[in-house]
């Protein structure tokens, strides 16, 4: 379920949100080699609508969940962070944060075990 490299899944969210954009505009841009063909430029053109239009969807998505998504200060790096979800990333040092005790040490590596013990204690 979790992926391999750890990274804040609002971040991950937005930077894939931002990479649609990228794609829309390079496939309008590429319509414009197709000039001679009208009906294919418009294809192109409306492919890369159509990728400005989701990732308008997955930016008003990423607003919705930034309201769920629970505000604590990183025990690591002292910066306010924003988890989604039982366990997430942090924003800026990418510590493993859990907001659920059991679930600790459960979903990570070796690595977020020897690193959860260190600052959380029960
Ligand atoms: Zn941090």
């Amino acid at each position: 379920m979790m992926a391999k490299k750890y990274s804040n899944k609002i971040n991950k969210i937005r930077s894939f949100a931002l990479a649609l954009i990228f794609v829309g505009f390079i496939i309008m841009y590429a319509g414009i080699f197709f000039r001679g063909n009208p009906i294919v430029m418009l294809i192109f053109i409306i492919l890369g609508m159509l990728s400005l239009v989701f990732s308008m969807v997955v930016y008003f998505w990423i607003g919705l969940l930034s309201t769920r998504a629970v505000v604590v200060n990183c025990p690591n790096c002292d910066k306010p962070t924003k988890i989604l979800g039982r366990v997430d990333m942090c924003m800026h040092c990418r510590e493993p944060l859990t907001l659920d005790p059991e679930l600790e040490g459960k979903e990570f590596d070796e690595d977020y075990n020897k690193k959860s013990r260190q600052t959380k204690q029960t």
